[in-house]
């Protein structure tokens, strides 16, 4: 189609000339995404007072007529370069509707779906005017007014200048007066200007600016994927500064040469640092484009506005006034090199093609349409100017000046909510109020936190602080079990049991013998056993005896049991027969709990008299270490306790519960297994090795057993749904009684439960997702899982802390972040490890002092998991921050690996990898 084939023919063909760069991205991004309607404007404004329509549209006719770039069309079929094509005269497009009978209520609906469905009718670009106007009397004396157009002809820099003539000439022609006005510069002479620039300056200039940058910045409080809304859509949210934070900003721009672009542009900047925790951030901001060498410029009309980067560092240790100017000069030092395109300086940046380099821009409206006419037209009332446009960037913010600044942000709504944009606003306007609140501080020292939103992360969500039972040690609940329980099965192991009082008298016995042998409070006791009901009897015995556990798998390898012998210092051991060949060398004691028994068993099944008390060590279990020697988490008896006690009202756990000891003893899941089924009065079965290593025959004993609460890591419960669903098992469904599956130790892939939620939908047992780490005693979070969560793929949500214990979601300076902004979890309260074995330098720094609570000895572990929380106060699991693993549940530091390879003569270096 060409020009000629149109009304406007080729006698009307005023000029032809290329686009500006801004022109041709609008262009392209116009073609290309047709559907979006990305540059479709719209200005709309109310007229109250005597209308005189037919004045109105010629004054619109004479504005038309003077500027050549309202005029022009856009043609690009088979060229090489698309063209404009200025017409001489082009016809106006007026409709007009009479609203009057509706309500104002509808009035406002209906203008809404006017709008909309009017940008979905865009333009054709080749066909001038690429505008249209609307007219609808919504009253005797009222008409709202509406002038559609596509942003490639003009800015929003254009508007003012645009609608002070259109009133200036409606004014005239009213009166039957006729005017005369100088005849502004055409945009084709700006285009002329940008042909005879040196491109080659510009480029030096942006490559020096963005070297090193590539990749953008994220916003980083994108919707999960669990709510993630496949279609974009646009929505806004807007706030106003209070009249005195916006007197304040103004002085505080003018007392220090600032603009209040800066300020905007600072805020922002700092914000993106603190949500992306990156001290270098990327952000487009739109300048107006008009070069101060092109006379005149000011009132041309055209698209000359650009959208370029801002590249920001961010030292933590920077001042904020000096930061301020430094934007300052940035940003006046770009104002020469503002008409370069967007895509070459993509292309002179490391940001690879295709990527976008920056995914939100600030636009600082410096353009106060309703000033500039409330002075023009005397009869005619003009209010509620609003125009509309839309980015293709996922966050644009928009700040115009007043007397009170207006914020707002649009966004795309398939990936980033609106609770996260109101939060959003709320940020920006705290960073905005503490610049003047106090210009001599440090970036580091500005807040971003509103008031209700730290309430929610310190209190509502936390802060609790509940203290639960720290009264009894942990072998002192079960004795309580023994009075009233004393025949009923305590532990299971292959055909073997043990009643309540049979395992009562055995630790007894034990216990007294430990003490013969010196064992006391908090004396560190090893136990290198397999699983039996010796195991059960042995950890029993020696928190009995006052001492504390240290559990040694014989599965082990020998260097890794040989360090943590040494490391504890261990004096007494518990072990078997058969396991003292592949014992490393030792100096302690060594109990055989299988050949040494009887003379053990010499010794009173009385309860010994209690030496420890609940704040002494029950145990210590060695975690993987991420310098090359695993550290030894030590635990004391209320950690355990309370944990029973914080999480009772959720799981209901009684006597009648049979659960499994699945895992091994060194693992701390093995402590919830060990005291859930004890201290409750329940049973606990001993599971043979390896029929824990083997699904079916696990699943055959939960049907015996007729287990009812069930711990597993995900991985090992997925292997364990497949057997449960062959055909075979379906059909003796009713033999699995689980009442409650609890998934820890690692990350949950939800879409792996699907087969369950086929069959069991969201019937018994509960599945509960717990999050929780051997520093911060087994568990930290709770979160039932449902069928829902399943369709939403909710699997990363890990609910809330356990109400004793706090989670802070924290960035590198160890500031609280905003809801919706991941950075490391921090664990405060009562679950807390006394600290690392003989490792008081690492304690120090995982344990840190509680920045947040009023008690001087409060100390936080620090995580090293990335989580955030989301607008309801459930946490979302996101991942680590270190080189720490989990494979099967196992917690693994590469490094641990790395430097044992290392330590091979013939190894330079190492990287390990979990695949
Ligand atoms: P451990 O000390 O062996 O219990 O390991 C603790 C680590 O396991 C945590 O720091 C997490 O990285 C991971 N982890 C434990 N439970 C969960 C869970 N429910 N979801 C995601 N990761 C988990
Ligand atoms: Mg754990």
């Amino acid at each position: 189609m060409t020009i000629a084939d149109k009304p406007n023919n080729s006698k009307n063909v005023e000029s032809i000339y290329p686009l500006s760069p801004m022109q041709q991205g609008m262009l392209f991004h116009t073609l290309y995404t047709p559907e979006s309607r990305m540059y479709f404007q719209h200005l709309s404004c109310t007229l109250q007072g005597s209308l005189q329509v037919p004045a109105f549209e010629q004054a619109w006719q004479r504005v038309v007529e003077r500027h050549p770039v309202l005029r022009t069309a856009f043609v690009w079929e088979k060229r090489s370069k698309p063209l404009q094509v200025v017409c001489k005269s082009v016809k106006l497009r007026w409709t007009h509707y009479d609203w009057r009978s509706l309500s104002s209520v509808e009035q406002k609906e209906h203008l809404e779906t006017f709008l909309q469905v009017d940008r979905t009718q865009g333009f054709e670009l080749n066909q001038a005017p690429l505008m249209h106007f609307t007219l609808i009397q919504i009253a005797e004396d009222t008409y709202q007014f509406v002038w559609s157009y596509h942003h490639l002809l003009i800015d929003g820099w254009s508007l003012p200048n645009i609608v002070r003539e259109v009133f200036t000439f409606y004014e005239v022609i009213s009166r039957n007066d006729d005017l005369y006005i100088k005849t502004p510069r055409p945009y084709r002479d700006y285009i002329a200007w940008l042909q005879k620039q040196d491109s080659s300056k510009a480029e030096a200039f942006w490559r020096e600016k963005l070297a090193g940058f590539i990749a953008p910045t994220p916003l980083c409080v994108d919707r999960s994927s669990a709510n993630y809304q496949p279609h974009s859509s646009y929505r806004e949210q807007e706030i106003y500064l209070p009249e005195s934070t916006t007197a304040a900003l103004q002085s505080f721009a003018r007392q220090h040469q600032l603009t209040l672009n800066n300020l905007v542009q600072g805020a922002w900047a700092l914000l993106l640092s603190r949500y992306s925790r990156e001290s270098n951030v990327v952000f487009g901001a739109t300048v107006s484009g008009r070069p101060p060498d092109l006379i005149g410029v000011e009132s041309m009309v055209g698209l000359f506005i650009n959208t370029l980067p801002i590249r920001v560092d961010i030292a933590c240790e920077a001042e904020l006034l000096p930061w301020l100017k430094a934007l300052q000069v940035q940003q006046v030092e770009l104002e020469q090199y503002a008409h370069t395109s967007l895509v070459d300086v993509q292309g002179w940046s490391d940001v690879p093609r295709g990527m976008t380099m920056f995914e939100s821009i600030v636009v600082f409206e410096n353009y106060p349409v309703d000033e500039s006419l409330q002075q023009q037209i005397a009869n005619l009332n003009v209010h509620d100017i609003r125009s509309l446009e839309q980015t293709n960037f996922p966050l644009t913010v928009v700040a115009s000046p007043g007397k009170q600044i207006h914020l707002k942000i649009s966004y795309d709504t398939s990936r980033l909510d609106d609770s996260a944009i109101a939060r959003m606003l709320g940020h920006l306007q705290m960073l905005l109020t503490g610049f003047v609140a106090k210009p001599e501080q440090y970036l580091s020292d500005l807040s971003l936190l509103t008031e209700p939103e730290c309430d929610r992360l310190l209190f509502e969500w936390n802060g609790k602080q509940a203290d639960y039972a720290r009264n009894f040690c942990i072998h002192q609940l079960f004795e309580q079990q023994v009075e009233c329980n004393s025949d009923a099965d305590a532990v299971t192991f292959e055909d073997r049991q043990l009643t309540y009082g049979e395992l009562n008298a055995r630790a007894n016995q034990l216990a007294h013998y430990l003490r013969s042998l010196g064992v006391g409070v908090d004396t560190l006791v090893g136990i290198c056993l397999e699983r039996s009901l010796e195991m059960v009897v042995g950890i029993l015995g020696i928190l009995k005896a006052g001492g504390a556990y240290v559990p040694l798998d014989p599965t082990y390898p020998q260097d890794r049991l040989s360090f943590m012998l040494t490391d504890s210092q261990i004096r007494v051991m518990l072990t078997q027969k058969s396991l003292l060949p592949q014992l490393p060398a030792h100096d302690a004691k060594v109990l055989c709990l299988d050949s040494d028994w009887q003379t053990i068993a010499l010794s009173s099944s009385q309860n010994p008299i209690a030496l420890s008390t609940p704040e002494n060590l029950a145990y210590i279990i060695y975690t993987s270490g991420s310098t090359g020697q695993p550290k030894g988490v030590a635990i004391a008896h209320a950690n355990v306790t309370r944990l029973f006690a914080a999480t009772d009202a959720w799981f209901d756990f009684s006597d009648r519960d049979v659960w499994t000891l699945f895992h091994s003893f060194a693992f701390d899941f093995s402590v919830w297994e060990i005291w859930g089924a004890l201290i409750y009065g329940g049973r606990l079965v001993v599971v043979p090795y390896w029929v824990s290593r083997s699904p079916e025959a696990f699943h055959e004993l939960l049907c015996q057993e007729r287990v009812t609460v069930l711990n597993q890591t995900p991985s090992a419960f997925q292997q364990l749904i497949q057997v449960i669903q062959t055909e075979q098992n379906l059909s003796r469904d009713g033999n699995l009684v689980l009442r409650q599956v609890i998934f820890g130790g690692e990350a949950l892939e939800i879409q792996g439960l699907r087969p369950w939620f086929d069959r069991h939908g969201d019937e018994l047992p509960q599945l509960v997702n717990m999050y929780g780490i051997t520093e911060t005693t087994v568990h930290v979070t709770y979160r039932p899982i449902t069928l829902a969560d399943l369709r939403e793929n909710k699997g990363s949500v890990i609910g809330r802390p356990i109400p004793d214990l706090q989670v802070y979601v924290l960035d590198g300076q160890q500031r609280l972040l905003p809801i919706g902004v991941p950075g490391e979890m921090y664990v405060g309260g009562a679950g807390l490890a006394r600290g690392y074995l003989n490792r008081s330098e690492l304690t120090q720094e995982r344990f840190i002092l509680n920045p947040f609570s009023n008690e001087p000895q409060a100390r936080l572990y620090k995580t090293g998991d990335l989580a955030r929380y989301l607008s309801n106060g459930d946490l979302e699991y996101l991942g680590r921050i270190d080189n720490q693993v989990k494979i099967r549940g196992f917690r693994i530091e590469l490094g641990e690996i790395e430097s044992a390879l290392g330590q091979h003569p013939s190894v330079l270096q190492t990287v390990v990898l979990a695949r």
